[in-house]
């Protein structure tokens, strides 16, 4: 089961669950570890021709046909914006008044499920309370606390782990990336463990760019003892970069991490640093960017209280 390869745990508790699943199962872990994956592996073993006790063949018709999202019982409710309301929940209740129609078993998989209304989350509730035949509920989640706790008590878990960086480098070149020698550490850190964002790299010329921002970055390191003209600098640039999102994107990113790493070697004091990834978290909220979270959550804890992020 090369796809999932990092995840051995998670992967044998679902195994186990395989003779006999839960109602609800909460898949909780960082984005881009393979949480929808296992479910659909899962999903393939108790359907796979072969019978297999372990591991879906991957190659039956019918391992293929659930690999191809061309199973009638696989059903995945995927967040078209930021939330997921109540009106999509009633348009899947609907759907659950059939039977499965292939399989014995019918999968609901609520991807991003920290995304569910509250209205949406109740209506759930009572579908997993009063569960129509042969259906099984799969939540996948950063973190467990992002669902009601009335449905979480009603759930088993399944813990994902961020990926080493020798799977995600066999992942990435699975997808095609070779990562340049030399970057393999800024690549990692920039994809925090997971693949999710590794569609920067899938962009022409992207390691190219991410090697000339690193020289760039160099340069700044010579002035980290004027942080007013570093973050002058950092701004420019950023403006400079407005018209290509995956790019501002990455070199927000970049400036984060980097700035992390000078803090951690002291050539920008650590009150300095968190006043300084404040004010570049404000750029990602600005333009709508993901920020690494991480070193997000690490700004969050030197700054004095009240002064959240929004990000
Ligand atoms: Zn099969």
């Amino acid at each position: 089961l090369s796809s999932l390869l990092g995840q051995p745990k998670a992967w044998n508790k679902l195994v186990s669950f395989s003779k006999h699943l839960p109602q609800s199962t909460l898949l909780v872990g960082p984005n881009g570890v393979g949480k929808r994956l296992a479910a659909l592996s899962l999903f393939q073993l108790i359907n796979c021709v072969e019978n297999p006790e372990r591991e879906p063949c991957e190659n039956c018709v019918i391992c293929k046909k659930i690999t191809a999202k061309n199973h009638p019982d696989w059903i995945e409710i995927i967040p078209q914006s930021n939330s997921i309301g109540i009106d999509e929940i009633r348009e899947l209740r609907k759907t659950l008044n059939f039977s499965p129609i292939e399989s014995k078993k019918r999968f609901i998989v609520i991807r991003e499920s920290e995304k569910l209304t509250i209205p949406a989350s109740n209506t759930l509730l009572k579908m997993i309370e009063e569960p129509p035949a042969h259906t099984h509920f799969f939540f996948t989640v950063q973190e467990k606390n992002q669902l009601l706790q009335t449905i979480q008590s009603r759930s088993q878990f399944v813990y994902f782990s961020p990926l080493d960086p020798p799977i995600l480098n066999e992942i990435l070149e699975k997808k095609g990336f070779k990562i340049p020698s030399g970057l393999e550490e800024w690549v990692f850190d920039l994809l925090e463990g997971g693949v999710d964002h590794s569609e920067w790299f899938s962009e022409e010329n992207a390691f190219v760019f991410l090697k000339d921002t690193l020289k760039y970055f160099e340069k700044l390191s010579q002035i980290t003892n004027k942080t007013d003209r570093v973050w002058d600098e950092i701004v420019l640039f950023s403006e400079s970069l407005v018209q290509e999102e995956w790019k501002l994107s990455l070199y927000l990113n970049l400036a984060l991490i980097w700035s992390r790493k000078m803090a951690l070697k002291n050539s920008i004091a650590s009150k300095e640093w968190s006043h300084f990834a404040l004010q570049i978290s404000h750029l990602f909220t600005r333009h709508s960017l993901h920020a690494n979270k991480k070193i997000i959550a690490l700004v969050g804890s030197t700054l004095p209280t009240g002064m959240g992020l929004s990000v």
